[in-house]
């Protein structure tokens, strides 16, 4: 049974050095367990947060412990009524091939509505946080120009449906011509590649009426430019910061708090956690909308328990398309 552990932490951008890979016995079912066999591993960009020291909203890995996130797995020896043999389950486990547990916060998956790997995407943790960073903070109204960077990712790429759903004009932007392509061909009305155009020029082509909402997955050199943009009363959803996930100092850059204030813009960071209580409520509306064809979702599917670190750093490469996925079993 092979289990990945943080090796070390990294400094800047992380490596293969950074992993471990160690084998042992699974150990044998015990009373009011479960033993799982992990199917799918979710790998995210909020991961690289705890691979540093100190604290943050989830507390970090511990350098020779066992690496964890969302995972899928399948119950394949039950002592628990409530988890038959053959139920699927998501829940937050470690990076191990086979996991004992005792069940609790595990969350069984319907088996008919949806790819179970959905619900570490978009009827999971990353399409709950664009649900609630986009209809709670955003709030777009028809007609309105709605920004999201890393919109090609597995949240930008709801969000942006999310935005179209509700009537708005919606620009994205991302790292290769053929995610704008697929943005287009998604319905996005217009997207930009953030590495080959001149990011204010093509923003201000792209948005002659301003920005009204922009949901930032990405922060640095795009949110500059966005910030030159807002409207009044611009909403901010600040979700995510990736573009400096990997810089060993703060980085600096313009001061934007006076267009901010100009522009009487609301900007409100956001966990998606801050909406535990509302999940079952986003789950169930993005399973409706997936259901009737308004939403759809792609995922980079990664084969082998052995890739899962590499998967995890093509995140800060942009290999992936929708959602980073490794296929275990
Ligand atoms: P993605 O599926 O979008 O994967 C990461 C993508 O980020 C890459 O494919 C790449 O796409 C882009 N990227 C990587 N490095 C850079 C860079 N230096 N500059 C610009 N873009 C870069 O990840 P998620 O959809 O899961 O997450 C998106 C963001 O949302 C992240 O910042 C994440 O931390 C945040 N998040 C926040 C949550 C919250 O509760 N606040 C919850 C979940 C996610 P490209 O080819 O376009 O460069």
């Amino acid at each position: 049974n092979k289990t990945i552990l943080l090796a070390s932490r990294p400094t800047g951008t992380p490596s293969a050095e950074n992993f471990r890979f160690e084998t042992t016995e699974t150990l044998p079912l015990t009373a009011d367990h479960v033993l799982l066999k992990t199917r799918y591993v979710s790998v995210d960009p909020y991961m690289r947060g705890r691979m540093n020291e100190g604290k943050s909203y989830v507390a970090p890995f511990e350098v020779g412990q066992p690496i964890a996130g969302g995972v899928v797995a399948e119950v394949v020896e039950s002592q628990l009524d409530t988890l038959p043999i053959g139920s699927l389950v998501v829940g937050n486990l470690p990076w191990q091939q086979y996991i004992l547990s005792d069940g609790k916060g595990l969350q069984q998956i319907p088996a008919d509505q949806a790819p179970p790997s959905y619900y570490l995407g978009l009827l999971g943790m990353p399409g709950l946080t664009a649900y609630f960073g986009l209809l709670d903070i955003c709030q777009p109204k028809p007609g309105e120009t709605v920004v999201v960077s890393g919109a090609a990712g597995a949240v930008g790429l709801v969000v942006g449906q999310l935005a179209k759903i509700k009537g708005a004009r919606v620009i994205g932007t991302a790292g290769s011509d053929e995610k704008v392509a697929y943005l287009k061909q998604l319905g996005f009305d217009e997207a930009i590649n953030y590495k080959t155009a001149n990011i204010p020029e093509a923003l201000a082509a792209a948005a002659p009426n301003g920005v009204d909402c922009y949901f930032d997955n990405v922060g640095g050199a795009i949110t500059d430019a966005v910030y030159d943009l807002l409207n009044k009363h611009a909403r901010i959803a600040l979700c995510g910061q990736i573009s400096s996930y990997n810089d060993a100092q703060a980085p600096v850059g313009p001061r934007p708090e006076g267009k901010l204030l100009k522009t009487s813009t609301k900007l409100q960071g956001f966990i998606v956690s801050d909406y535990y209580t509302q999940w079952p409520e986003g789950t169930r509306q993005l399973t409706e909308w997936y259901q009737q064809g308004k939403l759809q979702f792609e995922e980079t599917v990664t084969e082998g328990f052995d890739q899962i670190p590499t998967a995890f750093l093509g995140l800060f490469k942009g290999e992936n398309t929708g959602k980073a996925i490794v296929k275990v079993a």
